[in-house]
């Protein structure tokens, strides 16, 4: 239900929990966070609120500077530690939070598991995950291109983060139907599923369109159309946060 995060020089636990918390108004029944920490992605979820997503993280925050972070609000899956996001792909070199609902998820784990793929949870975002991964083998081609054309066969809503185990400086991003913004800083971005969790850190931001996806870094944010293939010019708008 709710979207946060964070690629920059911040400790990113701390800018993505402060912002999971001004989306609580939002209603949420778990919470979770992905950091790349100790040279590898780690994740913390919980049934609950984020406050006992803080405590299950204890008092030695991760000190990464890139993570993404989620509320959920259950549709296919009980709200367990288990459905809560984040979810990894197979190989768990991929993870990735979702808002929405992927409509041809039973089609796509029935054809998945044929394949061999194991799930660990009963969420239609889980096989997204999967799905991603599965054509990033099959077309041997880079992260964000496999998300581009698994996301052009998927039926659904959505606004999804990921990042990659290879490449711990980007976040990608994409939407349809849910949406996403993603806040413009001095060598560092915010994303969230509105401009609440932003504001406090930077007025510049870029509402990304339906049907379009981002690559994010620390140093560069490109906007692309998912079905045409196309780079898109990415808006900024300055909020008047009078
Ligand atoms: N459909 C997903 C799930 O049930 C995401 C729900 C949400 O938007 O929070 O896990």
């Amino acid at each position: 239900c709710g979207i946060v995060a964070y690629v920059g020089h911040r400790p990113s636990a701390d800018v993505v929990i402060k912002g999971l918390r001004r989306l609580e108004y939002r209603g949420y029944d778990s919470a979770g966070l992905a950091v790349y920490e100790n040279d590898r992605l780690e994740v913390f979820k919980k049934k609950g609120k984020v406050a006992d997503l803080e405590a299950h993280i204890g008092s030695e925050k991760p000190k990464s500077t890139i993570g993404i972070g989620h509320t959920r609000w259950a549709t296919h899956g009980a709200p367990t530690d288990g459905n809560a996001h984040p979810h990894f792909s197979g190989d768990g070199k991929l993870v990735m939070i979702h808002n929405g609902i992927i409509e041809n998820y039973a089609a796509l784990k029935k054809e998945l598991s044929g394949k061999g793929h194991e799930f660990q949870s009963e969420t239609d975002s889980e096989v997204l995950i999967h799905f991603i991964q599965d054509v990033k083998n099959n077309l041997d081609c880079g992260l964000a291109e496999a998300v581009r054309v698994a996301l052009t066969k998927v039926v659904g809503a959505y606004a999804i983060v990921i990042m990659d185990e290879e490449n711990p400086g980007t976040l990608i991003a994409a939407r349809k139907g849910s949406p996403l913004v993603i806040g413009v800083g001095e060598g560092e971005y915010f994303l969230a599923s509105d401009a609440t969790p932003i504001v406090e850190y930077t007025n510049e931001v870029v509402y990304l369109n339906d049907m379009e996806m981002a690559v994010i870094t620390r140093e560069n944010l490109s906007v692309r159309h998912i079905e045409e293939d196309e780079e898109q010019e990415p808006y900024i708008q300055t909020l008047d946060l009078e």
